[in-house]
């Protein structure tokens, strides 16, 4: 079915050294699924709220009741994105926000137990229940690819010796794809985590005066699941043998205004690309939405205008589903970031 709704949650992080140093104040607040921020320059009347999916607090320790814990939010948006990629949906899972904000914790995470974020969480999850088959008749193939976008171009990032470029193509049926992108079959979640632990060290970091180890790329993890039945009837379609599905985990570059972080010559140039693909995503994350909920008759969707969205059309639109997790600062200092992300946020419903 055309343009199911997005689903849509926002977490916030505790405070990071940098703010504490600043002795800055928190101006987010969360009451069930809504989100409250503050201006902290009109403390009494400058509130905004906004109703999400899920509101996540994590602001100050693991301790405070309202903590949102990694498996939580596994288990909330994870968990139901692997079960429709189970039914033979596409499924895409985004983070986006500001750097720093808590992308890719929430993402990837930590390598310490409780801390994984819904990548390893997900792959552990697929393979403990493909692991549970029984029906002799059913079996299961998992590939992955990693690749990064940079500046509106495509790095394979399992093969780092791949220097250049890689090209998007178009397939008649299959759709936009990146050619000679490594895709390979893997047979168990320690294998994931190896490849996903090498790409990750490959991956395109460049300083920015928000984080020294800003990211400024996207970061585009795909698994493709195949469910294959065993041809009991030698029907001669195979499709109805055979359920394909798409997973895309896509950790997106910051946010933030190119102006705000400092940023000159590459830099800023580097920031348009980035706000053209953040952009265009957010403009197809809407139009979907408004499809969605009948808002808009037309539906053309300007998947064409990025490389991101191009590459994730079959995830976005069309039989898929698609859920976005909006990383947020507490931070009074963040405020404008903060609020722009709510607003992007706010869109995608
Ligand atoms: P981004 O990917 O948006 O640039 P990170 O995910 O790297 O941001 O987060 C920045 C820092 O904040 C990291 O040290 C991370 O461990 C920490 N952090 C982010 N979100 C949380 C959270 N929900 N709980 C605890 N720590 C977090």
């Amino acid at each position: 079915m055309a343009g199911a709704s997005v689903k849509v949650a926002v977490r916030v992080r505790p405070f990071n050294s940098r703010e504490i140093g600043h002795n800055a104040k928190c101006v987010i607040q969360m009451q069930g699924n809504t989100t409250c921020i503050s201006n902290p320059k009109q403390p009494k009347d400058g509130a905004k709220n906004f109703t999400f999916d899920y509101s996540y607090w994590s602001h100050t320790t693991p301790d405070d009741p309202g903590f949102t814990s990694q498996t939580q939010v596994y288990k909330d948006i994870g968990e139901e994105m692997l079960l429709h990629a189970f039914e033979g949906y596409n499924v895409c899972i985004f983070a986006y926000g500001q750097t720093g904000a808590g992308k890719s914790y929430t993402m990837m995470g930590k390598q310490e137990p409780g801390q994984e974020g819904i990548i390893p969480q997900l792959c552990e999850d697929l393979f403990q229940r493909t692991g549970e088959n029984t029906d002799p008749d059913l079996t299961y193939s998992v590939e992955v690819s990693y690749m990064e976008i940079y500046c509106e171009r495509v790095r394979d990032l399992l093969n780092p010796k791949s220097q250049g470029t890689l090209r998007v193509r178009e397939h008649p049926i299959l759709g936009p794809y990146v050619e000679d992108l490594s895709k390979l079959a893997v047979t168990g979640f320690t294998d994931i985590r190896d490849l996903m632990d090498a790409g990750n060290k490959a991956r395109t970091v460049a300083a920015t005066n928000m984080n020294e180890t800003s990211s400024r790329s996207h970061a585009v993890f795909t698994i493709v699941f195949t469910q294959k039945r065993r041809d009991q009837m030698t029907s001669l379609d195979k499709s109805r043998n055979q359920k394909v599905s798409k997973i895309s985990l896509v950790d997106l570059a910051g946010s933030e205004q190119s102006d705000s972080s400092g940023a000159k010559g590459t830099r800023l140039k580097e920031g348009a690309n980035i706000n053209k693909s953040l952009t265009t995503l957010g403009k197809v994350i809407s139009a979907l939405a408004e499809m969605s909920s009948k808002k808009r008759k037309s539906d053309f969707i300007p998947y064409r205008d990025s490389v991101l969205t191009w590459l994730l059309k079959e995830n976005l639109g069309g039989n898929s589903r698609t859920a976005m997790i909006a990383a947020l600062s507490p931070a009074d200092i963040n405020y404008e970031e903060t609020l722009s992300t709510l607003r992007y946020a706010d869109r995608a419903k």
